[in-house]
């Protein structure tokens, strides 16, 4: 029996990892499928304390990794398929193998939200994208028109982005102002190669006749005129749900399916707790997951040391 299994490989997990490794707990981390999480998909991480310059989050992901198996913490590449918390020990079905654990520290993060609208979802990877840093730097992007959905720091980001491989970036927002922080706003709209498109939902995604994307059809919500914007891709960057699916029934969370934490990290479950993206739709940062997961790291301590006298 594992006496701390961790199930997510972002900041919040990798910091869990370190913390337990170092409390002699030979921590077993279970990736997901996304090894180092949402940063992975990021460019320069400009805001993580420590690196003036910025770092890459594929970097700092793996720097965060190495580090906390310097101190003994395993890894597992796998998916968490199920979880049963009503006993001890606590067992988790990862790819169809039963993994039992005396704690638990949940860090499943959050992934991209969808649009939902016509077209998104057959046009993925025919020009429909949710990750710039991922996919921008494709054939199919280099010197076209380029459509960058959403306000907020994300959007910002992706945009900025993209006017490396893009003829133009058009930064299209349901509202007439970015819920972005001043200065990634600021920066995205004094550049000369991002045109903002305010107050207009993306109806529709074309063309799935073709097979890849000719462009978005826009309603502008304070005038109900319709248009088409002619563009070769789509990046999509409205933000993030939660990733807690699988604890549906056992763990309590708010109606949009975040964690709530009890006391601290503790969830409603004794021995079970969490940290990070999965239980935060307030400050969402990749500093304040690290916290979270240190803090979780010591609660499981702190519980087995409890739990052992
Ligand atoms: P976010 O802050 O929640 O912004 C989502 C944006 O998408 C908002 O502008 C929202 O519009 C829009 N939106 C949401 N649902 C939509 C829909 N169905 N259709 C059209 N537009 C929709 O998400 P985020 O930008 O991914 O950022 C998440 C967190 O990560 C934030 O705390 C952010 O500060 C942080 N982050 C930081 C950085 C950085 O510091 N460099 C980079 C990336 C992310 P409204 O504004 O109208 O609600």
């Amino acid at each position: 029996m594992e006496n701390v299994v961790i199930i997510g490989s972002g900041c919040a997990g990798w910091t869990a990892a370190l913390y337990t490794a170092r409390a002699n707990l030979q921590p077993l981390l279970l990736t997901g499928h996304q090894p180092g999480g949402l940063l992975t998909t990021t460019s320069i991480v400009e805001n993580f304390p420590g690196f003036p310059e910025g770092v890459d989050g594929f970097e700092l992901m793996t720097r965060m990794q190495k580090q906390a198996e310097r101190f003994g913490a395993k890894s597992q590449f796998g998916l968490v398929e199920a979880v049963d918390f009503s006993g001890k020990p606590f067992v988790l079905t990862v790819d169809g193998e039963k993994v039992e654990a005396e704690t638990v520290i949940i860090a499943t993060g959050a992934s991209h939200k969808h649009l939902g609208v016509p077209g998104e979802e057959l046009l993925e990877t025919k020009g429909v994208t949710y990750c710039a840093t991922c996919d921008g730097a494709l054939p199919l992007f280099r010197n076209q028109p380029l459509v960058v959905v959403g306000g907020g720091d994300s959007a910002c980001e992706e945009a900025l982005y993209l006017t490396r491989f893009g003829s133009t970036v058009h930064l299209v927002h349901r509202r007439d102002s970015l819920r972005a922080s001043k200065i990634m706003a600021d920066r995205t709209l004094a550049n000369p190669k991002i045109k903002p498109v305010w107050d207009s939902a993306v109806t529709e995604i074309v063309d799935v006749k073709q097979d890849r994307v000719t462009g978005v059809k826009l309603k502008n919500l304070k005038t109900d005129v319709e248009s088409t914007l002619p563009c070769a891709g789509v990046f999509i960057a409205i933000g993030h749900g939660p990733n807690t699916e699988i604890f549906k029934g056992q763990i309590e969370t708010d109606p949009n399916g975040f964690i709530i934490p009890r006391r601290g990290t503790m969830t409603n479950v004794p021995g079970v707790f969490v940290a990070g993206d999965c239980a935060d739709h307030i400050y969402r940062q990749a500093i304040t997951a690290a916290g979270a997961g240190c803090a979780a790291a010591i609660d499981a301590e702190r519980f087995l040391s409890a739990a052992n006298h």
